[in-house]
């Protein structure tokens, strides 16, 4: 067996008190409640809670910012096709350091943090939220594997108030 380091015992840890009352087992892996969601890797939102949904319910792409990126219509692709999605929410929110800073300010900050050169590097800003937001939710909309098959809508999330706005 392989002798890893000790990095990640406090998880591990946590994992099998988890897997102790485990009782999420026999799963199919559908979105029961039928929802397709793209939201930020922001680690203020909460995704299932903020839509009171449960385990189980929706299938969830996160990345930075909340793009509707190749990868992400992948995965809508196949929550429509194969997996009960019915209804899409692409979900930006307010304070995202995505929207907040320019492509050149975030690749200064990370070559700083790196201490090497990171303007190669490319981070997908947006500099308009709500202009994006319209151009993504077209994208799902218009997507020839999607289109009407599923109901899409844009919204974005404050942080602060924990409240869903709907814009498209
Ligand atoms: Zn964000």
């Amino acid at each position: 067996m392989a002798d890893f380091s000790h990095d990640f015992d406090d998880l591990l840890d946590a994992n099998r008190a988890f897997a102790e009352d485990f009782d999420l087992g026999g799963f199919d892996g559908r979105a029961n409640a039928g929802i397709g969601l793209i939201t930020c890797m922001d680690s203020r939102i909460d995704p299932l809670r903020m839509l009171g949904l449960e385990h189980g319910d929706a299938k969830i792409f996160r990345n930075p910012g909340a793009r509707v990126t190749p990868q992400a219509l992948e995965a809508l692709v196949l929550g429509v096709h194969l997996l009960n999605v019915q209804r899409i929410l692409v979900v930006p929110h307010t304070r995202c350091a995505m929207a907040s800073a320019s492509e050149a300010e975030l690749r200064a900050k990370v070559g700083e943090s790196a201490g090497t050169d990171a303007s190669w590097a490319s981070f997908g800003v947006v500099t308009d939220q709500l202009d994006q937001l319209r151009q993504d939710v077209a994208k799902v909309r218009t997507h020839p594997l999607i289109g009407e098959r599923a109901k899409v809508a844009g919204f974005l999330y404050d942080v602060d108030s924990g409240l869903l706005t709907r814009h498209v």
